[in-house]
């Protein structure tokens, strides 16, 4: 039996909100019988886009991380919902609009907070995967078709098929502590969940610095080294996917040419940008 999942990558998300207006567009004043009772226009966000800045001048990035209705496979919703949430054979997890009436308690049974409560309805309501539309021939959710840079993909295989496509793709749950397994995954997700590090070198010569292409770069942990990288020809360096409370590290940069140095940092909840090191070449 072949199931529908979400891919989304976070790396190519560029917060257009594109998949937000189309589900709205899709859902606002549209009573979609068995699926889903029209949506308010207001207060709802059933692709809901999360924002993440890391990092310090000059060296910041931005992620935006789409999160939705999971369609977990283990779905507290479907345990609360007591015949209200349905888990369809192909994953789709739908909350019955006829059965579902008044019942705020299954809003509260997600613990990705993804269902919304309709006040005008008396009705907990979240993206239904377009099921009404794949249910109709279409290939994709509206969310999918609109998105302008292939960040979101949706795939319909087998739980051994798929399983293969998140070894290959590297793909993993938003918050695999919750252990409800998801049928939304995500690739790189380390650029909203991880920490880096980050710097410049320079090389200095005869009195003269210019940026140091080629150093080796060392981030020590208790003297252990747990990751390395080298400069690209501007000097500069990222160490990323970190644990954001790796605690004290010491960053030892060293080039044949140059002398070497090491810079102690704390990461500590955060994203660590260095203070420019400068390496003195012999005359
Ligand atoms: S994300 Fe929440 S609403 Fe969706 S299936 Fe999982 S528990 Fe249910
Ligand atoms: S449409 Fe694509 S790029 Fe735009 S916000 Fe949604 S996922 Fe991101």
């Amino acid at each position: 039996m072949s199931k529908w999942s979400l891919i989304v990558d976070v790396a190519e998300c560029h917060n257009c909100n594109n998949c937000f207006l189309a589900t709205k567009d899709e859902y606002v004043g549209n009573d979609i019988k068995g699926y889903s009772a029209p949506q308010p226009l207001h207060g709802h966000k059933w692709i809901n886009i999360l924002t993440k800045e890391r990092g310090q001048h000059p060296m910041v990035d931005t992620t935006y991380v789409p999160t939705m209705c999971n369609h977990c496979d283990d779905a507290p919703c479907v345990k609360a919902g007591g015949g209200a949430v349905e888990k369809r054979t192909d994953g789709i997890v739908i909350i019955n609009p006829d059965k579902a009436a008044g019942r705020r308690d299954i809003v509260e049974s997600c613990p990705y907070g993804a269902i919304w409560w309709n006040d005008e309805l008396s009705l907990p309501q979240a993206w239904t995967f377009d099921a009404h539309l794949l249910d109709r021939g279409w290939k994709e959710p509206r969310c999918v078709q609109s998105c302008p840079t292939g960040a979101l993909r949706a795939v319909k295989k087998s739980d051994d098929e798929m399983a293969v496509m998140v070894a290959q793709e590297d793909l993993e749950p938003l918050r695999a502590d919750l252990a409800t397994k998801p049928r939304v995954h995500y690739k790189n997700l380390h650029l909203f969940t991880k920490a880096f590090v980050a710097g410049e070198v320079l090389g200095e010569k005869n009195g003269v610095s210019d940026c140091l292409s080629g150093a080796r770069v060392s981030l020590k942990s208790g003297g252990t080294e747990i990751a390395s990288t080298e400069t690209n020809a501007f000097g500069e360096f990222r160490i990323d996917g970190l644990e954001p409370d790796l605690g004290a590290c010491e960053i030892e940069i060293s080039h044949s040419d140059f002398s070497g140095k090491t810079t102690k940092r704390t990461i500590k909840g955060a994203s660590v940008v260095a203070k420019t090191v400068v390496l003195k070449g012999s005359p």
